[in-house]
């Protein structure tokens, strides 16, 4: 059996897989990585010993545990080199598991597990090279060369979100401007969203939304798709646009036989959204490698993650 554990900034979730990555039993708990990062590793494990004693598993009936977290990882060494929502820098967060934990366990980071969960078992199977795209706060990225996940010189190979698309554009989290996530992203889609409603330029119903960015979710994108709202429609197809301009550029670097395109807005917009990348990626890569790159919506959602991180621990053993 495996154990596959997504390790968000404020929740963390464990679940529990049979050999054939069957999902058996899953948990969660309170992150708490305001209280530094010694008690994070704390709660790894009282997450693991209480879902292993719900299931009645025995922890040597546990082959592997692979650990998704947001930010930068050494996979060959376990350590966190820096995950800001975690509030961890050079952590050596598998070497603190192991003394406790009598399995082998591997972490990677969050994008590259669920890019890793979509190529075993969802969306990607049957590809060897496939680049994973899932825009959401940010827009992260996954690399599968060759059938190997490419993580680069120091484990950071994938940051997409930050290729400069626009000189001079909107500015980004990270300082620069005209990122593909300060165009493209959800948490960017909803900044223009918000400013319409402030604007006071939409109908019933759209108007009242109010100035909390976090109620601009995906869901209330598609629910002005649905209702046929031109001016928020314009806002998701200039993302969707931006976004397949982004790929162009990777799809000429790479040659990917699959685009995997995941996260909330994927899967609440279907199949505009979707095709409305694809065609933006095919009008701006070149003719070859563009045409034959399949752009395809993820299919495992939620659990591409811990089924990724589970299966990274089940082909890394
Ligand atoms: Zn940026």
């Amino acid at each position: 059996m495996y154990i596959g554990f997504d390790l968000g900034g404020t929740k963390m979730l464990a679940y529990l897989f049979d050999q054939d990555m069957n999902v058996i039993a899953s948990q969660k708990l309170k992150t708490g990585s305001d209280r530094g990062p010694g008690l994070v590793a704390e709660r790894i494990i009282d997450l693991t010993r209480t879902i292993l004693a719900d299931t009645n598993v025995n922890e040597r009936s546990i082959l592997g545990m692979g650990i998704a977290v947001p930010g930068v990882i050494d996979f060959d060494e376990g350590v966190v080199k820096q995950a800001p929502n975690l509030g961890m820098v050079e952590f050596p967060l598998a070497r603190i598991l192991r003394q406790e934990l009598p399995f082998p366990i591997y972490l990677d980071n969050d994008v590259n597990a669920g890019t890793w969960g979509e190529y075993r078992r969802g969306a990607g199977r049957g590809y060897r090279h496939v680049l994973g795209v899932f825009p959401g706060t940010g827009i992260g990225g996954g690399l599968i060369l060759d059938g190997k996940l490419y993580r680069g010189a120091g484990g950071a190979a994938g940051e997409i979100g930050h290729m400069i698309i626009q000189p001079g554009g909107t500015i980004c989290g990270c300082g620069q401007e005209g990122c593909l996530e300060a165009l493209a992203s959800r948490k960017a889609m909803s900044k223009d969203a918000l400013g319409m409603v402030a604007a006071g330029v939409l109908p019933a119903g759209f108007e009242d939304y109010g100035t909390d960015l976090a109620a601009y979710t995906s869901s209330f994108f598609l629910k002005a798709e649905t209702a046929g709202i031109p001016e928020i429609q314009a806002i998701t197809e200039r993302a969707a646009r931006y976004l397949g301009m982004g790929i162009a550029n990777l799809v000429n670097l790479l040659n990917p036989e699959c685009v995997i395109i995941g996260g909330g807005l994927v899967e609440k917009l279907g199949e505009s959204y979707r095709s409305a990348v694809e065609r933006s990626m095919r009008a701006h890569a070149m003719a070859y490698p563009g045409n034959a790159a399949a752009v395809v919506a993820a299919s495992l959602g939620d659990d591409a993650v811990p089924v990724g991180a589970a299966m990274l621990a089940s082909d890394s053993g």
